[in-house]
């Protein structure tokens, strides 16, 4: 199989890797899909370390190969390959709790990601795709995971307000969750486009650089400030917005890929807030698969290029100039034909 490996920040190359002989007990993909995340560019740029391994955080393709009688899995099955693994080494994972792993292998960065032609992966990786989801939408299914995993850690109910730190993609596909499960999302957001692109996918309560958001947000929640504050660390807003926001004894949760903020406590302990960090919704990609089908989501809003596989490399260096100039990088669809 043939991918694209970083070789060192700010270089990728095209590489052939033999497969490996443990090949009879994994089940082969031919990857039609894969996806450039933030993460996929930090890994380039060198901010987040990576093995040497072929990156893309996110893939779907069509099953080449399975040993008969695999959990109904057969050839020519359109699948997601689920990006997380357990290591099965730590004390969780020797407890049986997998989905609580201490040390979750990443694709993309601790094993071969998905900006190769095949991938070799566990039966119990894959996830057949019904027909109602696309391929496209299938693409966006670790954030989906992720802002799952936050909705459940925050046990939001009917009717609750929660301030949103950002609105990239991630921002706008959790708000789209949150409204799904009749919660009220309050989005905030610096970036002209991002704003836009918030008001269009039907979010209410969007708040942009040229308004008082303490004030608005106190309006909002008639004046008790928000219970819930979710702040997307890849937002460039100062993480002192998120204390500001919250209500006394609120519920803080640290999400994103970028992790160089700098946090000031003070707020945080005079209010006494309960700070939660979240960086994958491993476990939750059935539910998530599940939620695209119902038609929980309209993805069609967010901002995604396409690109062919033969253009990694070129594609790479315009989000990571994106990246540099602007602090902001869009989802780039790879196709493989
Ligand atoms: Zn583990």
């Amino acid at each position: 199989m043939k991918g694209w490996k970083l070789v060192k920040p700010l270089s990728v190359k095209e590489t052939e890797v033999v497969e490996s002989n443990e090949i009879e007990s994994l089940c082969k993909v031919k990857i039609t899909k894969s996806l450039i995340t933030r993460s996929d560019v930090l890994r380039y740029n060198g901010e987040i370390d990576c093995k040497n391994v072929f990156l893309g955080s996110s893939g779907v393709g069509i099953v080449v190969e399975a040993q008969a009688n695999l959990f109904g899995l057969e050839k020519n099955n359109r699948v997601y390959i689920e990006p997380n693994r357990e290591c099965s080494e730590c004390f969780n994972c020797k407890s049986g709790n997998y989905t609580d792993c201490s040390d979750l292998q990443i694709a993309g960065e601790d094993f071969d990601g998905f900006l190769c032609d095949f991938c070799n992966a566990p039966a119990d990786k894959l996830f057949l795709l019904p027909d109602s989801v696309s391929d496209a939408d299938a693409l966006f299914l670790g954030h989906i995971s992720t802002a799952l995993e936050i909705i459940d850690l925050l046990k939001i109910q009917k009717g609750d307000y929660v301030a949103v730190i950002g609105a990239d993609s991630f921002g706008i596909i959790f708000s789209q969750l949150l409204m799904y499960y009749q919660a009220v999302p309050i989005v905030m957001t610096l970036d002209d486009e991002n704003y836009k692109i918030a008001k269009e996918s039907g979010i209410y309560y969007v708040l942009n650089k040229d308004d008082n958001w303490q004030k608005e947000v106190s309006v909002i929640t008639g004046g008790r400030l928000a219970e819930n504050v979710v702040y997307i660390s890849d937002c460039n807003i100062s993480s002192s917005k998120a204390f500001s926001l919250a209500s006394h004894n609120a519920s803080v949760v640290f999400t994103g890929t970028t992790y160089n903020n700098t946090v000031p406590f003070m707020q945080a302990i005079k209010k006494q807030l309960n700070i939660l960090c979240v960086n994958n919704g491993f476990g939750n990609t059935a539910s998530s698969i599940n939620l695209l089908a119902n038609k929980a989501l309209d993805l069609s809003y967010l901002k995604t290029d396409t690109t062919p596989s033969s253009h990694v490399p070129q594609k790479l260096k315009e989000l990571n100039d994106d990246y540099s100039n602007t602090g902001k990088t869009n989802e780039v669809i790879v196709e493989w034909l």
